[in-house]
């Protein structure tokens, strides 16, 4: 049995989550219920990144503390992931100085000790929005790319991580076939490879207390306040306590770590990360799995157009439940790619794929068994379906971290048992245990479906299964269900019997 550790990116507590939040728990939370369910031994952490100075200058705006703002932020997230059934078991805040703080001041003396650290007097050009300092590179005309504004000359003192000289252990680190740290999709490690090729620049790393107050203290050196890499990229490790006395390395050195991140801050993961783990003594991650932007009918969301979707809309549009939009995300947008949302787009899939194709199929074969007497009778015929090269198509493309096209070799087989069942036309058969056999066929067809929907549409694939009456419906929603290789065999539930009444899977849309 392998273990596997995997993080998502924390979420910076200055304003509530959108579109770009979920899809990431959302992507993050498929693979760790795949891992689950091929029997692996896993560990789920989320969290918030609660420091910095948006977060005081928000905390002012709205008349309160930054404590109380995050105070009030962290449970919005929270209740938001356990609403879209995202399977975290940890939750970390880097406010937290019990779980958090002592890894992140243990971090950093190891640092110090190891001479990764100097202290310089820099001038710089600090972006406020970006709420880092700006390299010549990062403008253009003069101004932030991505908040069209020119930053502002600071002249402070400040630690600096000495990242340069990183350079080429970074690059054989990322490129090593074996034991290194690898980018997922492959198509953007190239981006990273540039910027080392460019040439790395070492990293501010703390700024005074005149500038940053809400953040954790430079040990030794109490006018000094960290900088967000120390702080907020250790959380990765402090969940676990590592460099402290209650360091768990089960699912560090003995996992394989897989961190979930956006595009825009891979830079950050890809470099700044493994070379402070380098230099602390501690093991670099495997994997980076990446994801990119979502767009609204094609136009970047942002607050100043106005058209910023809201993850709670979307859950208010079908009740409360949650799979419309996992299927949305997982079926539109590849791994690594950008992708669009549009109501449109997700209310047609809605009704096409999850009603039509899916509910339908199984409705129809329910109450065509109900109306029998719902015996099930798997025939051992292999011409009946394509059972092990879809069960096979779909363990690989999920194993190799494709999620878009493991829910793709699940709906095209859900199509082909649509034409099955319109080809054998069981209610034109006269014999009753002819009729038997084909929906039974479908209904094993049914369950094998269901299993695979479990790493997206976890309470729908439970839901087809208790309707199917399969004796460990009861149990799939458990972290220790496990799909175990007779689960996948074609007739691989003998104890299976008869099949439960038929509800509606998906509710129409109101106009
Ligand atoms: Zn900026």
């Amino acid at each position: 049995m392998s273990r596997q550790y995997v993080t998502t990116a924390i979420d910076y507590a200055n304003a509530v989550p959108h579109m770009g939040h979920v899809m990431e728990k959302i992507m993050a939370d498929t693979i760790v219920r795949w891992f689950r369910l091929r029997g692996d031994s896993v560990l789920f952490q989320i969290g918030m990144d609660e420091h910095g100075i948006k977060i005081q200058e928000t905390a002012e705006r709205q008349q309160i503390s930054p404590a109380a703002l995050v105070e009030k932020m962290a449970p919005i997230y929270h209740n938001l992931y356990e609403r879209l059934n995202i399977s975290f078991d940890r939750f970390i805040r880097t406010t937290d100085t019990v779980m958090h703080w002592p890894t992140v001041i243990a971090l950093w003396n190891r640092l110090r000790a190891a001479g990764a650290l100097e202290k310089r007097t820099y001038t710089g050009y600090y972006c406020l929005g970006c709420e880092r300092f700006m390299t010549k590179r990062d403008l253009i005309d003069g101004k932030c790319q991505i908040h069209n504004a020119a930053p502002k000359e600071v002249t402070e003192e400040n630690w600096f991580f000495l990242l340069k000289r990183e350079g080429d252990w970074l690059k054989n680190l990322l490129t090593k076939d074996a034991g290194g740290f690898r980018i997922v999709p492959p198509a953007r490690a190239q981006e990273v490879m540039t910027l080392i090729e460019q040439g790395l620049e070492d990293v501010s790393f703390s700024r005074p207390k005149t500038s940053l107050s809400w953040g954790i203290p430079v040990p030794d050196d109490p006018n000094q306040v960290m900088y967000v890499w120390c702080d907020a990229l250790t959380n990765y490790i402090s969940g676990l306590g590592l460099l402290t006395d209650h360091a768990d390395l089960s699912f560090w050195d003995d996992a394989e770590v897989t961190h979930v991140i956006g595009k825009d801050i891979a830079r950050f993961h890809a470099l700044i990360w493994p070379a402070m783990l380098k230099q602390a003594g501690v093991r670099t991650p495997d994997r980076l799995l990446m994801h990119g932007f979502v767009t609204n009918e094609g136009q970047k969301m942002s607050k100043t157009i106005g058209n910023v979707v809201d993850p709670e809309d979307v859950l208010k549009r079908f009740a409360g439940n949650p799979d419309p939009l996992r299927f949305f995300l997982s079926h539109e947008i590849p791994v690594g790619n950008d992708g669009d949302f549009s109501w449109k787009r997700l209310e047609e899939l809605y009704d096409a794929q999850l009603r039509n194709k899916l509910g339908n199929l199984l409705n129809r074969v329910l109450v065509m068994l109900g109306k029998m007497d719902r015996r099930i009778v798997v025939s051992s015929d292999p011409t009946w379906i394509a059972g092990d090269t879809v069960w096979t198509q779909f363990a690989d493309a999920l194993d190799s971290f494709d999620q878009w096209k493991a829910i793709h070799v699940i709906f095209d087989w859900i199509e082909e048992s649509n034409k099955f069942m319109n080809d054998r036309a069981p209610w034109k058969v006269a014999s009753e245990e002819d009729k038997h056999v084909i929906l039974s066929a479908l209904a094993e067809n049914l369950r094998h479906i269901s299993l695979m929907l479990l790493p997206f549409i976890p309470d729908t694939a439970y839901r087809i299964s208790k309707q199917l009456n399969v004796p460990y419906a009861q149990h799939m929603l458990s972290k220790d269900f496990v799909i175990t290789e007779n689960l996948k065999q074609w007739g691989g539930c003998p104890e299976w019997q008869s099949v439960g009444e038929a509800e509606i899977l998906f509710a129409p849309l109101t106009r």
